[in-house]
């Protein structure tokens, strides 16, 4: 009875997660043969492992051998014997899972074991940290407990070299920042030649970070762009831009994505550009460029969303207020900021082709993940994903002390009190976390503080390396670190530092205190903040301040109606205060969720179509199918080049030119659905009669411009054929006008289908590359 009345409350206590019973009673078991297997020589421990290596699902009992020996391995490999907990949490990403284990609670080692187990079983494993600095670490650490186990592991980042990736591909684990993962199957995708590619076949996703990388970053499409002719911005528009009035000459919508001109603007730039009508087709590219310049004036902010750094521009991922290295906006909006900076404008081009995180994520077999916060993302995984969540209990129980909230009337005073606030704690010597939102934000803190004599640490848009030295350090008595929130992720925070050598000092007093400087947009990023503090039953403290002047709530909430009452200090004690902010925080979730289902629905039918594109791409890379289907096409041509080439060359040449229009006919389609997202959207805001739901008029568009595509590139390429350049060397691309772009690379943007005008601007770009001869 107090059996089944457990499990009832834990069933209660967080729905949508699964019954961790089952692991805990085979971890009981693993215990039972802990003293056996700690007998054995290393040599035999190898053998065990070898011997474990079935290459097939797993029974129970070899299960429960698997973690006896791992446990064993670990320790003498690694030095650290896998806690029960951990044991857990591989067993539940054994099965597929994504489990929930609080930071610092040791989901590495976990994650290794589960992936060694997956290898064994006759599965390969692609485990997908959030950075190069995490996939490298992770790997060289866990190297030592693969060797014992006798599983082969590699790691790639952005300096490795094409051979360099395709070795570390075929490896039995790999790790791999998810971008790098997908920038190599975008690249993969487009090779000319089958040898080029580096990616393996995806069989297991296992997802560190899972909830950053599967939820908030899911539906960040990883662009793969070719070089075309530079676009410029007009200097004179990027001027003219500057003279428009907020509110008055444009409007920015209440959630800050877009901005519109007014009819008032629109009169102001009709009539400084000469009068001319500017919604005319023939200035359309006079449109796009004010609208890009308006854009990258009104609502991209230096030091929130980008960085000028060596006469560059570098994007900040908002999402995780970092730089984000190989990024860039579509071309248009990357110019105008430049113009805007005035710097040089960068190489432009055009999308060869983009894969959305989601996308990528779900083309692997089996997706399993580790993170400290899963629970209220449970739903949204099961929906996206199909995976559930298990939620694996710490080790030790967390003893840290989560204080209210500190909400203040404006941001001014919630700023002078959060600097009081610091000031008075760093007194007593405890080490300090802030965490902010933006680079910007930490700097105008840093100056704070600076200014009050507190001595600290800014930890923003470094490189993960050196920020995950200086967040080690976080834990030392009398420090203060100021981070933005995902910089120096992953790194653990020992109480007394790294070495741990002041910790009874940090003991005594109470920990780490992480102290946010604003509630998050979600939930989950409050607690991934929190939860740097409290590591393994160790003390902590966590607090936020907050203001009704913050963003969260400006943007999220109405404040009409509420009457704060706040005290001298600007400080609110009511509860309808309170309220509002919880109120806000979800509804920026939900409006998230929102997105990216709606994001999904969009990007569901595109998927199918790059499927069935890629069927027949493969067979023209590695077979004979453009042979076949021009010789079929261009019977006497095809005869004639036989003749005079040879069979192989001119099955190469096929080869090249088919490639080439099936390439290009799926970069024309992808900026087709671009504008048909834009055009919907267009109608859906100018209030247009409504005959189809967006998402199904765009499905039936999508499905016609799509119909042809195959076809027509063989027209295409039969056109080609029957006049292509021959020579020496074979086929002469240029000549014959089948010329691949000569450099591609690679970015992230955030995209949104009725969301960020970037997208839609892009989509506007298009048109206006298209009318112009
Ligand atoms: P997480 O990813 O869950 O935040 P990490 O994998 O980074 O945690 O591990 C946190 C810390 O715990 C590391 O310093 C690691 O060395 C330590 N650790 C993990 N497992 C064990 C163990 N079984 N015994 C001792 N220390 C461990
Ligand atoms: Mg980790």
């Amino acid at each position: 009875m107090a059996r089944l009345t457990d499990r009832i409350r834990r069933v209660l206590q967080k729905p949508g997660t699964i019954d961790i019973r089952p692991y805990e009673r085979m971890v009981e078991r693993v215990g039972a043969r802990a003293e056996a297997v700690g007998k054995l020589s290393d040599d035999e421990l190898r053998e065990a492992a070898a011997t474990l290596r079935t290459g097939e699902a797993f029974t129970d009992n070899e299960l429960v051998e698997l973690l006896a020996v791992a446990r064993e391995a670990a320790e003498r490999a690694i030095g650290e014997r896998p806690f029960d907990c951990q044991l857990v949490g591989a067993l539940a990403l054994l099965q597929g899972r994504v489990i929930e284990m609080a930071t610092g609670e040791g989901k590495t080692l976990a994650g290794a074991i589960a992936a060694a187990g997956y290898v064994l079983s006759g599965r390969r494993v692609q485990v997908m940290a959030v950075n190069d600095y995490l996939a490298n670490r992770d790997a060289e650490w866990m190297g030592p407990l693969y060797d014992v186990l006798g599983v082969t592991v590699s790691h790639v980042g952005q300096a490795s070299t094409p051979d360099e990736r395709r070795e570390a591909y075929a490896a039995e684990v790999c790790y791999a920042p998810v971008s790098e993962v997908g920038f190599d199957v975008l690249r993969d995708r487009l090779a000319a030649d089958a040898a080029d590619r580096v990616t393996a076949t995806p069989d297991v996703a296992l997802v560190d970070e899972a909830d950053s990388v599967l939820i908030d970053e899911a539906r960040v499409p990883l662009v793969l762009a070719g070089a075309a002719a530079g676009e410029e911005m007009d200097d004179d528009i990027v001027q003219l831009v500057r003279e428009l009035r907020a509110g008055v000459d444009y409007e920015v919508d209440p959630d800050g994505r877009s901005v519109a001109l007014t009819d008032a603007g629109t009169d102001h730039v009709e009539e400084r550009l000469g009068g001319i009508d500017l919604y005319e087709a023939e200035h359309l590219e006079r449109l796009t460029q004010v609208n890009l310049a308006l854009h990258a004036d009104a609502l991209l902010k230096r030091d929130v969303d980008y960085l000028v750094r060596d006469g560059k521009v570098h994007l900040v991922n908002t999402n995780r207020g970092r730089i984000a290295r190989l990024q860039r906006w579509p071309d248009g909006l990357q110019a105008a900021v430049e113009a805007k900076e005035a710097l040089a404008a960068s190489e432009s081009g055009e999308v060869l082709d983009s894969i959305t995180v989601q996308a990528l994520v779900s083309s692997y077999k089996t997706v399993c993940g580790m993170t400290g916060t899963a629970v209220v993302v449970g739903e949204a995984l099961q929906e996206f994903y199909g995976v559930e969540v298990a939620v694996i209990p710490p080790n030790k129980p967390c003893v840290r002390v989560d204080h209210p909230d500190r909400l203040y009337l404006t941001v001014e005073d919630k700023v002078e009190a959060l600097v009081e606030h610091i000031t008075e704690v760093h007194e007593t010597g405890r080490p300090i976390l802030v965490g902010t939102h933006s680079v910007d934000e930490s700097e105008q803190l840093s100056e704070k503080l600076t200014a009050a004599e507190i001595e600290h640490v800014v930890l923003n848009a470094k490189n993960d390396a050196e920020e995950a030295a200086i967040v080690a350090e976080a834990g030392v008595p009398g420090t203060v670190t100021v981070s933005t929130q995902m910089a120096g992720r992953g790194t653990d925070i020992r109480l007394g530092g790294r070495d741990q050598h002041d910790r009874d000092k940090a003991v005594e007093l109470d920990g780490l205190y992480v102290i946010g400087t604003g509630r998050h947009p979600s939930s989950r990023l409050d607690d991934q903040l929190r939860g740097r503090a409290g590591r393994q039953g160790d003390p902590g403290g966590s607090v936020f301040f907050a203001s009704l002047g913050d963003e969260l709530i400006t943007r999220y909430s109405v404040t009409t109606g509420l009457r704060p009452n706040p005290d001298d200090d600007g400080r609110l004690h009511d509860r309808k205060s309170h309220a509002h902010l919880e109120h806000a925080q979800r509804v920026a979730d939900g409006a998230n969720v929102e997105i990216h289902r709606n994001t999904w629905s969009y990007a569901r039918l595109t998927g199918q179509q790059r499927a069935i594109l890629l069927a027949t791409r493969e067979k023209v890379l590695t077979g004979d199918l453009a042979a076949t289907e021009l010789a079929d096409r261009r019977k006497e041509r095809y005869d004639e080049l036989v003749d005079a080439h040879g069979e192989e060359a001119v099955s190469a040449v096929a080869r090249q030119i088919a490639l080439y229009h099936l390439d290009s006919g799926w970069t024309d389609h992808l900026a087709v659905l671009a504008d048909l997202r834009e055009g919907i959207h267009l109608r859906s805001l100018s209030g247009g009669i409504v005959h189809e739901k967006p998402i199904d008029e765009f499905n039936r568009n999508a499905i016609a411009s799509f119909d042809t595509l195959v076809e027509d590139a063989w027209t295409a390429a039969a056109e080609s054929f029957d006049t292509a350049q021959i020579g020496p060397d074979g086929l002469d691309a240029e000549a014959s006008g089948v010329a691949r772009p000569t450099a591609t690379w690679t970015y992230l943007v955030n995209d949104n289908p009725f969301g960020t005008d970037a997208d839609r601007i892009l989509g506007r770009l298009r048109q206006a590359i298209k009318k112009t001869p």
